[in-house]
This record gives structure tokens, C-alpha cells and sequence, in this order.
């Protein structure tokens, strides 16, 4: 098993996905475009469409938020809900197991709200179908009875935004993806960006910390505001209980250390995807599949979570037959590298994975 448990929280702090920890995130989320920070393509959009729906006194066309976890899609459907003044329903894909529970849904949304379904690519097709119309024409297809006396009727709905969110869009089927008007993808955030994120929310948590601190913070948080928040409260309690309270750019440096979270924001896990490529697979390329079986998670989380930072930091390079460590990550672990001979062969890889699992 190679997840790193962090003896307090029994997760993995720079895990992207929601928490328990996490659960004062309300107080923290931007209510407005402008406290959101960063993600400026998007936001700059965002307001043009937003003024002009306003303008028009209708629904904001349907957007599709897509991007890695714990970047602010969520906080982002909530602000668009608060700069068109209307209310916002939250609900999942997994959530909507039929599509009974879709068409409650609908029926129940007042005219101008958001409908916003998080994780939009889990919606299974029976519950997908309904959502065409609904997005199409403002309407719900209701079948009645059976057999050849069933006859379809037509309800319509009042004009309402869907907001999807997806850290997969390349999973959603074309029908569906067609249907939004808007289409919008968030970035990792910059370490500036993320150092302003750092220093609003220690302000709300009255947390004492300077900018160098909060610099520090920012740039091990695999661009991520989730991660960012996080470390900040864990770096928090070791400021109070190691120093005297403040958070400068030492305690953060210690406390981070403490924490087995390096210089660049890659925890144990993260050195031992590296590594694995390395080590047995001599840099690469390795299939996803393989990787997830050397590190030992799921081929999905290592794609959603782990690897657009990676790729990001140019330690990772995505080739059509697979996955190789860059020169830049041999560096960062301090290994001397060699340019890739020969692909490794079939018979001397489950040799070198069995020394490589026994050596941990
Ligand atoms: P997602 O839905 O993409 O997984 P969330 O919207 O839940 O991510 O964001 C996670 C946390 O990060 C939120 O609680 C919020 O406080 C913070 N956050 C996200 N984006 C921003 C931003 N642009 N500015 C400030 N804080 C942000």
C-alpha cells in the first residue's frame, strides 16, 4: 500500500479530493468574481456572459466547469449563482441513480435557477437522456403506460443554467457536452495566485502570517486552493504549538518538512511514482495500468490527482506508449540520469518490480 497516512488526519494531505478535514471550506469560498483569484481567461469571460444574460433578463447559458479536483469549480457555480442573483441547487452525478430523481429535480427549480451537478461524467445514460431536453428546450418528456397505448407528453420547465463540473471532460459523450453553451477549463493555479488564496484565508481564520510565509505555503501546494487552505491550517497548528503563533517563511519550511512534503509540494507518494518509473521501468514509457499496479492506486486517481501536477512541474512527459520520468524529475530526486537504451524487457521487469516492492 503506498498512500502516506498523516498521523492527525489518517489521509494524505495533498490528496486534491474533499476531507473531513475540510469542512469549514464554506466560510472560506469566494462569494464573488472578484474575490475569486486567478483563473482570469475564465472569470473575464464569466462577466461578459453574465452582464449580458442580466441584461437580457434571462438564464445564463449552461456552463461546464472542467479541471483537476480542489481548483474551484464548485466555489465558481456558487459566485455565478450570486452574480445572477439566483439560487443554487448542488447535487452529483453518482447522486442521480434515475431518471425519476432528475425530472424532481427539474420540476422543482424556480424560473432563472442554477442546477449544479458536480461530477457530471458519472450521470449514467437513462438519467442523461432526460437532460437533453431539459437543457435543449426548457422541457421534460414524460412516457405514460406501456406497450402500444403509451404515448409521450410534454412538461415544460422554467429556463434554469445547468452548471456540470467534471475533472474529466474528455468522458462526457458528445451529446451532452454539445448542450453547454459555455465551456470552461480551470488551470493549476500559479504559486502568486495561490500565495493571495493563502493570505485571504488566513485572514478569515485570523491566522498571523507574512508573505513570505504564505509564499512558501503557496508553492508546495501543487496548485491547488483545496491543498493551499489545507496546509495552511495544518501549518497553522504547528506555529502555535513549535513557534510562537506566526507563521513566517521558516515555520512554514519546518512544518511542511514535518509533514513529508518537499520542496515543490510532492509528498512520499508522489517520489515513489517517480521512482517506480525510474527504478523499473528504467524512466519509461510506462502504461498507466502498470504504473497503478507499482504505486498502488487506482489508474483514475493517478490520473486526475497526481498527474497534471507532475506534468505541470515537466517531470512527467504523456507519450502515445506511455508514461517517462523527465530528466527534470531524475534532478529533483537526486538520481543521475541515463538516457533510455533499450526498453526494458518483458522478463527482467517482474524481477525488478519484486526487488522493488521488497525494498519499500
Ligand atoms: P472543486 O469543486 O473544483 O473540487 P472547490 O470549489 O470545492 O473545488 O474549491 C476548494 C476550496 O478551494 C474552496 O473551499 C475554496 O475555499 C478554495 N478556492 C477554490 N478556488 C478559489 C479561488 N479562485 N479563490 C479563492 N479560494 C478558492
Amino acid at each position: 500500500m503506498a498512500i502516506e497516512f498523516d498521523d492527525q488526519l489518517g489521509e494524505r494531505l495533498v490528496d486534491a479530493a474533499v476531507q473531513p478535514a475540510d469542512d469549514a471550506e464554506g466560510s472560506l469560498r469566494p462569494q464573488k468574481l472578484d474575490e475569486y483569484i486567478g483563473q482570469d481567461k475564465a472569470k473575464e469571460n464569466l462577466r461578459v456572459f453574465i452582464e449580458a444574460a442580466r441584461q437580457r433578463g434571462e438564464s445564463l447559458d449552461h456552463v461546464l466547469l472542467s479541471g483537476p479536483p480542489g481548483l474551484g469549480k464548485t466555489t465558481l457555480a456558487g459566485v455565478i449563482a450570486n452574480e445572477m442573483g439566483s439560487h443554487v441547487r448542488v447535487t452529483s452525478g453518482p447522486a442521480i441513480e434515475k431518471a425519476g430523481d432528475l425530472a424532481a429535480l427539474l420540476t422543482n427549480l424556480a424560473p432563472h435557477d442554477i442546477l449544479f451537478i458536480d461530477e457530471i461524467h458519472r450521470l449514467n445514460r437513462a438519467v442523461e437522456e432526460v437532460l437533453y431536453p431539459a437543457m435543449e428546450d426548457f422541457a421534460l418528456d414524460i412516457i405514460i403506460g406501456k406497450g402500444p397505448s403509451a404515448r409521450s407528453i410534454r412538461l415544460d420547465l422554467p429556463p434554469f443554467t445547468l452548471i456540470g463540473a467534471t475533472t474529466r471532460s474528455g468522458q462526457l459523450s458528445a451529446p451532452l457536452r454539445d448542450r453547454f453553451g459555455v465551456l470552461l477549463k480551470l488551470e493549476l493555479y500559479a504559486p502568486a495566485e495561490l500565495e493571495r488564496i493563502v493570505r485571504r484565508s488566513a485572514e478569515i481564520l485570523g491566522v498571523n502570517i507574512d508573505r513570505e510565509g504564505a509564499f512558501e505555503i503557496a508553492s508546495r501546494s501543487r496548485g491547488t486552493p483545496r491543498i493551499a487552505n489545507r496546509l495552511l491550517k495544518r501549518v497553522r497548528d504547528y506555529a502555535q504549538v513549535r513557534a510562537d503563533g506566526h507563521i513566517s517563511r521558516e515555520v512554514a519550511d519546518m512544518a511542511l518538512r514535518a509533514l513529508d512534503i518537499d520542496a515543490l509540494g510532492l509528498d512520499a507518494t508522489d517520489r515513489r511514482m517517480l521512482r517506480g518509473i525510474i527504478d523499473i521501468y528504467g524512466g519509461g514509457p510506462v502504461g498507466l495500468e502498470a504504473l497503478s499496479a507499482t504505486v498502488g492506486e487506482e489508474a483514475v486517481t493517478l490520473e486526475d490527482v497526481y498527474e497534471p501536477y507532475l506534468l505541470q512541474l515537466g517531470f512527467l512527459s504523456r507519450t502515445p506508449r506511455g508514461r517517462c520520468a523527465t530528466v527534470r524529475a531524475y534532478e529533483h530526486l537526486g538520481i543521475a540520469y541515463t538516457a533510455p537504451a533499450a526498453p526494458v524487457q518483458e522478463d527482467s521487469l517482474q524481477q525488478r518490480m519484486d526487488e522493488w516492492l521488497k525494498n519499500g
